[in-house]
């Protein structure tokens, strides 16, 4: 994991190495590479790492750091040995790691990430001033004095290149801008991506959980949902105190519709009864459910005795207003409903048995009392 997160953020990274930064000295330039490479690996810990990798990272930091500093201060030392340019860069060395080690620690107002952050900004700060600043022009005197020139000329020769500092410096930071800039448009990009991928996932996801729920034939509800929805009301129902009113529907002598006109006419009888349940159900805690072969449940929410009834009624007028022929039929030439009607204020321990059974005695009534008409109440 560690291992796989030190490639990735070395390919991508946040604070990139920059020619500018190049003192001309190899050693030295090697070595400041990696403590940007270290760095790096600190702000990558801001999306992958933990604490304890921030914390391996930061005794990292500080013993290569340490390392660093030891190696150029040998390489100052040999040609600037006594030189104020010199005892103040040790200076500057010895404030490096008692500040990396109080921004890098904990307190109460920040947590381990904004401490991160703030080392984070901290390290880029420091090693960009430090490399731009003085490393280069140490390294710039250390090479001229080593082509022949005595310290003086060397040191200021090293000057007068400084004198374009402020040049270097904003180049420095236009080139790491411009990388961070592109490197942000391309997250975005793939941002934009993955959320077209998650929101096609999503769809595909509701189109199977509804074909799962649905009718195939005439689109309402299958068994399937009507016994999970079925006792979820009975329990919303009995929590809000509430009627609940569940209607059994059957088709009468439907047999004999498919045996005069054949089953297509049948899927469509089928159809026609769907669509008017459904126009007949505007309120959305009305559910209408395909149950069996041309048998249908119906269930409404807070509906009062008498309006069940007249829901009931309506509906029987509505399907026999449509005149879909069922010519050998007892109750008339036409297709018809039987409805059995069960209006209950469902209490602890009423389950779906009780509802499934008291709407089918009710329609067995309706039948048997010569169909085409709906039952609320047994005698
Ligand atoms: P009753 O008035 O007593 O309900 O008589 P019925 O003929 O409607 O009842 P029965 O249960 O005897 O017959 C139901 C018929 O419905 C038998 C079956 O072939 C038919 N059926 C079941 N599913 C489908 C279907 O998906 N399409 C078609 N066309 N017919 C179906
Ligand atoms: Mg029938
Ligand atoms: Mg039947």
């Amino acid at each position: 994991m560690i291992f796989h997160h030190a490639l990735e953020c070395d390919a991508n990274p946040v604070f990139r190495w920059d020619k500018n930064l190049e003192t001309g000295i190899d050693i030295i330039d090697e070595q400041h590479q990696r403590l940007v490479a270290l760095t790096n690996r600190l702000a990558h810990c801001l999306m992958v790492g933990s604490p304890a990798d921030a914390d391996h990272i930061y005794a990292d930091l500080a013993d290569y750091a340490g390392y660093h500093f030891a190696t150029e201060e040998a390489i100052w030392e040999k040609y600037l040995a006594g030189d104020a340019w010199f005892s103040a860069h040790q200076r500057e060395h010895a404030h490096f790691i008692p500040s990396l080690n109080r921004l890098s620690g904990r307190d109460e107002n920040l947590d381990a990430d904004q401490a991160i952050e703030r080392t984070f900004r901290f390290l880029v700060r420091w090693l960009l001033c430090h490399i731009l600043e003085d490393d280069k022009k140490l390294a710039d005197a250390v090479l001229a004095i080593q082509s022949g020139l005595d310290p003086k000329a060397a040191k200021a020769l090293a000057k007068s290149r400084a004198n374009n500092l402020l040049t270097v410096f904003v180049d420095t930071l236009l080139n790491m801008h411009s990388q961070l800039a592109s490197r942000t448009l391309a997250l975005l990009r793939e941002r934009a991506q993955r959320n077209d991928i998650q929101n096609k996932l999503e769809a595909t996801n509701r189109e199977l959980v509804n074909l799962a729920i649905t009718d195939q034939l005439t689109g309402l509800f299958n068994r399937r949902h009507f016994d999970t929805v079925l006792q979820r009301e009975i329990n919303r129902a009995r929590r809000q105190r509430n009627f609940l009113t569940l209607i059994y529907l059957d088709i009468d002598d439907f047999k004999k519709l498919n045996d005069t006109y054949g089953h297509a006419q049948g899927d469509l009888a089928l159809q026609a009864v769907a669509k008017v349940i459904t126009k007949s159900s505007r309120r959305s805690a009305d559910f209408a459910f395909r149950v069996g072969g041309e048998e249908f449940a119906i269930l409404l929410a807070n509906t009062q005795p008498a309006d069940a009834e007249i829901y009931a009624e309506r509906l029987r007028l509505a399907v026999l207003a449509r005149e879909i022929p069922n010519e050998h039929a007892r109750a008339a030439p036409l297709v018809t409903l039987s409805l059995g009607v069960f209006t209950h204020l469902p209490s602890a321990g009423d389950t779906q048995d009780l509802f499934l059974g008291q709407a089918d005695a009710r329609l067995y009534a309706a039948k048997s009392q010569g169909r085409n008409r709906w039952i609320s109440r047994l005698p």
